[in-house]
């Protein structure tokens, strides 16, 4: 038996990335995965790829931000595949900039989608999950929501809320006896598109800014490398692997984990330990 047979999952931003390693790990060890993204097309090629490896998986379109379609989400979720245990608050961007120029418009971007989302989820969590018998909710920070970095003081506020609201969050499920879990996954530097979404709009935005502190970015590029990022700041002296995220949220969804709740569990590559 799979660890995780007969469960249902939602995870969130699951076209690309964090998230599709996570929805991939998820079925591979038995779960149901409902995946969702604003790119509607990419969570169905993730839920086509589990289903061609012999798992389970449907897609739907959802942008996280959308506070009522969080309800539908879930229902069709269940609808498919039984009630949701797993929920994974995956999807996220990372606006980068120096604040004296920053946008409010951008903070409020970045905020709803990153903290707002975790918050519309988690509610949505809760009210889907509170009769369940086990059940978990993943929320993806990030170790910016850990420490401050120059260049993503919005994105550094916006996982810091995740961290803090994942603390409150479990505390608050099992003050009420819901047997909820909820916490926060705090990735270093992992080897996904996002690094080259953001380097696109900052290069567009103001070239002078750096979301790496001291790592140059080459003149002409339109993309950081983001093993160079890893090689200057983590210990392990490499960049991360997605699916080495998606091992710890499956730990976190699966009842190996079911004493752990309200906890950051980092996976950074030792870049924290220093
Ligand atoms: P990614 O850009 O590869 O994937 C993010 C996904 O989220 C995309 O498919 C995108 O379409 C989706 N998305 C964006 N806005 C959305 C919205 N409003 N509604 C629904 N979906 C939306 O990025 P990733 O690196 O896989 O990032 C996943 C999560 O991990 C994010 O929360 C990110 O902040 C976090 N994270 C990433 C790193 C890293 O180094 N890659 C480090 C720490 C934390």
């Amino acid at each position: 038996m799979a660890r995780l047979d007969g469960r249902t999952a939602l995870v969130t931003g699951a076209a690309s990335g964090i998230g599709r390693a996570c929805a991939e790990a998820l079925a591979r060890e038995g779960a149901a995965v409902f995946a969702t993204d604003l790119d509607g097309a990419g969570a169905e090629a993730c839920a086509a790829a589990i289903r061609e490896a012999g798992g389970q998986a449907a897609a739907a379109e959802q942008d996280v931000v959308d506070e009522a379609r969080w309800d539908a989400v879930m229902a069709d979720a269940a609808g498919a595949f039984g009630p949701v245990t797993i929920l994974v608050n995956n999807a996220g961007v990372a606006l980068g900039g120096a604040i004296e120029t920053y946008s409010l418009a951008d903070w409020r971007q970045q905020m709803a989608i990153n903290s707002d989302s975790v918050f519309l989820g988690v509610r949505a969590g809760f009210q889907a999950m509170k009769d369940a018998e086990a059940a978990s909710i993943v929320n993806i920070s990030s170790v910016a929501g850990l420490r401050g970095a120059a260049g993503l003081g919005a994105y550094c506020a916006s996982k810091g809320a995740v961290r803090l609201f994942s603390k409150a969050a479990a505390i608050e499920a099992a003050q009420l006896g819901y047997k909820i879990r909820v916490n926060s996954v705090h990735p270093g530097i992992i080897d996904t598109p996002i690094w080259t979404k953001e380097i696109t709009r900052l290069a567009e935005a103001a070239p002078e800014n750096t979301p790496a502190p001291g790592v140059e970015i080459p003149a002409g590029a339109n993309a950081i490398d983001a093993d160079q990022v890893a090689a200057a700041t983590t210990p392990l002296g490499r960049v991360g692997r997605p699916m080495e995220i998606a091992d710890m949220v499956v730990f976190l969804a699966s009842e190996e984990s079911s004493f752990i709740t309200g906890q950051e569990m980092v996976v950074d590559g030792g870049m924290t330990a220093r």
